[in-house]
């Protein structure tokens, strides 16, 4: 069958393609510790499942308007509103499946071809393979270790042009836990207002914060209209599998990704909304708790990599990823990679899987037990010692 060209533009996302592998070698009796997945290991709180079947009971079975719910719209544009000091509006968010969903829209409605787009490299893969499959031209802007993986405002400012159309900033950070300063995220703002670029803020991970406090881009002079939040429920309340997101947006972006989901999905399912009513009024305490372990696991993590010879490791100071050098070894990121899981049991990926910056390193999810981070890191150093 011959494909549409378009498709050979399309990337994807490495960590499922190795979760399948080390779910192979599991299948042979292989014992496997999994940091290469971006998901919480907790379970969903037990109140939300309770509130999911009820809302099934009571009928939440059949589609709901493309945008969400009503009363779920509005709540999420109070929650946003109140975790950003801003005031949104209902009408604003649409309720999408993950929050994955407005990435791939919000590319699609804004970038004609040629379009250049600033986005983080190493990043998400995802932004770069949808850029390339809706025509746009990828502006990688590197994340410096140096700079504990941060950009270069200099380089920033040198890469944006008249066809920059969009810029895509994540902070917390996937794949280096990398969180933006204030005034270093205000000088961004003013570079995107100036320059009238619309802004991508990928905020999933907003609530992991191991220090100070959340601060959105959209809240700077001229922001509000030129920012399109990107949050979820997926990651703060371990509901990866129920496939629910948000995305808060700029007036005129709010009925073409109305019209993108109508095309595509139709709706996010309606008893999941009506579960994430109960995630965002209910108890707090098992989010609390999972947030505290993820802090105790980054210090060992952290710790541990850094006492193994040839690998070096910078603090996160958000999201539950680390992003080691691993120059020291000898070894390229995919070699690494490739050799951890079948040799050492150890599955994580190479840094090359988030752009070209990402050479030289390794990203690991710490979202695992601290049982299981110490056996890892307990076999990263025999199979280095042994080479
Ligand atoms: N943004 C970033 C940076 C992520 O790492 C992820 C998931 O891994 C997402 C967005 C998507 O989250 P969801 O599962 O809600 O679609």
């Amino acid at each position: 069958m011959r494909l549409a060209s378009r498709m050979d533009r399309l990337g994807t996302e490495t960590a499922f393609e190795v979760l399948a592998k080390a779910k192979l070698l599991e299948a042979e009796g292989v014992d496997v510790v999994h940091l290469e997945i971006g998901e919480p290991d907790f379970d969903t709180p037990g109140s939300i499942v309770q509130a999911a079947k009820e809302a099934l009971s009571q009928g939440y079975t059949h589609y709901g308007p493309s945008p969400g719910l009503p009363e779920v719209r509005a709540r999420i544009a109070e929650e946003a509103s109140r975790a950003r000091g801003l005031s949104f509006t209902s009408d604003q968010v649409v309720v999408t499946p993950g929050g994955k969903p407005i990435m791939f829209f919000s590319i699609l409605a804004l970038v004609e071809e040629g379009d250049e787009v600033i986005y983080p490299n190493p990043g998400f893969p995802i932004y770069e393979s949808m850029i390339n499959f809706a025509g746009g031209i990828p502006v990688p802007i590197q994340l410096h270790e140096g700079k504990d993986f941060n950009l270069d405002l200099d380089e920033l400012k040198a890469k944006v042009t008249p066809r920059t159309k969009l810029l895509i900033v994540n902070s917390p950070n996937n794949p280096t836990g990398s969180v933006i300063d204030k005034s270093e995220l205000e000088a961004i703002a003013k570079l995107a207002a100036e320059n009238d670029i619309v802004v991508l803020a990928d905020e999933i991970y907003r609530r992991f914060l191991y220090e100070g406090e959340h601060c959105s881009i959209a809240t700077f002079p001229g922001m509000r209209e030129r920012t399109i939040i990107l949050d979820g429920f997926s990651k703060t309340y371990a509901m990866t599998g129920w496939r629910i997101g948000y995305g808060v947006l700029p007036r005129d972006l709010v009925e073409p990704i109305t019209r993108l989901m109508t095309n595509s999905v139709s709706c996010t399912a309606s008893f999941t909304q009506r579960a994430v009513l109960e995630a965002m009024d209910g108890p707090q305490d098992e989010v609390r708790h999972m947030l505290q372990e993820f802090r105790k696991r980054r210090d060992i993590i952290v710790e541990g990599l850094n006492s193994i010879p040839g690998i070096r490791c910078v603090n996160p100071k958000g999201s539950f990823y680390v992003f080691p050098n691993i120059e020291g070894t000898g070894l390229s990121s995919r070699e690494l990679a490739d050799s951890l899981l079948p040799d050492a049991g150890v599955a994580l990926l190479s840094g090359t899987a988030f752009g070209k910056y990402g050479e030289g390193y390794v990203r690991l999810s710490f979202a695992n037990s601290a049982e299981n981070i110490r056996k890892a890191l307990d076999r990263i150093r025999t199979f280095l010692s042994k080479r």
